[in-house]
């Protein structure tokens, strides 16, 4: 099959990391990298919420675009400790992750919740970045493509086809984050081309949203993963927050794209 030619993203997830001064150095560092990609290779940063007026500060006019982690399924009121859309996007962002596996396993995000902040990220102008995995039982079970399938039924459901063309997918299997295990690129793969046949079936203007891959991406692997098909960038924990390893994914990023 020929390889379809969409344009790579690659996103840092920085998780519950980071300082200020620590925060200044890395983003400089991305910055200056970034300038060596090419047009078709897109970076981006998602940063603890406290981060994000030093983040603005130090992206803005860069290469590099900012968004969240999680956004709250509200867009204002008496929800103590949440962060909106809307306030997000007063700070520049213009990503907001939802649906990692961390905030359903560990804040027990059921797929509606996911598919309602999905909704509020939209509405506030946000791209949002729904990350779809099974665990590693699912896996073993041969549930993957019926659990992956369901977490994003869920968010489509909820969307027109114009909504859900604005998306960003990440298929994160949880046995592979953040473990030093990733999937292999023909397992990755196979999940993508599942996905990117549901999306597909939304509607036409969604089968090229891009499909990103998370799970221990590092150096070593990235370029293997990128050269799939389906596969579209990364989404990048651990090694988004060394500025050496998060610039190598995206080189590796750039000699997969068109331009590259
Ligand atoms: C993530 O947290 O989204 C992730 C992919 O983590 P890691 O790269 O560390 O596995």
């Amino acid at each position: 099959m020929l390889k379809q030619q969409r344009a790579k993203l690659v996103v840092g997830n920085w998780k519950m990391h980071g300082r200020l001064a620590a925060n200044a150095a890395l983003l400089q560092a991305v910055v200056q990298g970034s300038d060596e990609m090419p047009a078709d290779v897109r970076v981006g940063v998602c940063v603890p919420s406290p981060y994000l007026a030093q983040t603005q500060l130090l992206l803005e006019g860069s290469r590099v675009a900012w968004g969240v982690q999680d956004v709250s399924a509200f867009t204002h009121g008496a929800y103590t400790g949440e962060v909106a859309a809307p306030m997000v996007v007063d700070f520049g962002a213009t990503f907001a992750i939802v649906g990692h596996s961390e905030r359903r396993a560990y804040h027990r995000e059921s797929a509606e919740l996911v598919a309602v902040k999905t909704q509020r990220a939209l509405e506030a102008g946000l791209t949002p970045i729904v990350c779809v995995g099974e665990t590693l039982e699912e896996r073993e079970a041969g549930s993957t493509e019926r659990v992956v399938g369901a977490q994003l039924d869920e968010v489509l459901a909820k969307l027109s086809v114009q909504e859900a063309a604005r998306l960003v997918v990440a298929y994160e299997p949880v046995w592979a984050i953040g473990t030093g295990k990733s999937a292999s690129s023909e397992q990755a793969q196979a999940v993508h081309a599942f996905l990117r046949a549901r999306l597909a079936a939304k509607g036409a203007a969604v089968a090229d949203v891009p499909l990103l891959y998370g799970g221990s991406v590092k150096p070593e692997n990235a370029e293997e993963l990128f050269r799939q098909s389906d596969i579209d960038g990364g989404l990048i924990g651990g090694a988004s927050l060394k500025d050496q390893d998060f610039l190598a994914i995206c080189k590796a990023a750039a000699a997969t794209s068109v331009a590259g």
